[in-house]
């Protein structure tokens, strides 16, 4: 099934991060994204902005 650009432009910025070997995961109460390993246990956190999230 082809995927439309918006699902493809979503997939990019995931991949961009995962490429990082990040769970990248976006914070959904503010900016930023997972920079936990993929695939951890836990709360998220954003290393970068020093924040916890689910
Ligand atoms: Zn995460």
């Amino acid at each position: 099934m082809p995927k439309s650009a918006a699902e493809r432009a979503a997939e990019a910025a995931r991949s961009a991060g995962r490429a990082g070997g990040y769970c990248w995961v976006e914070n959904a109460t503010g900016p930023g994204h997972c920079t936990l390993r993929p695939g951890h246990t836990g709360r998220h956190r954003d290393f970068y902005r020093d924040r916890d999230f689910d």
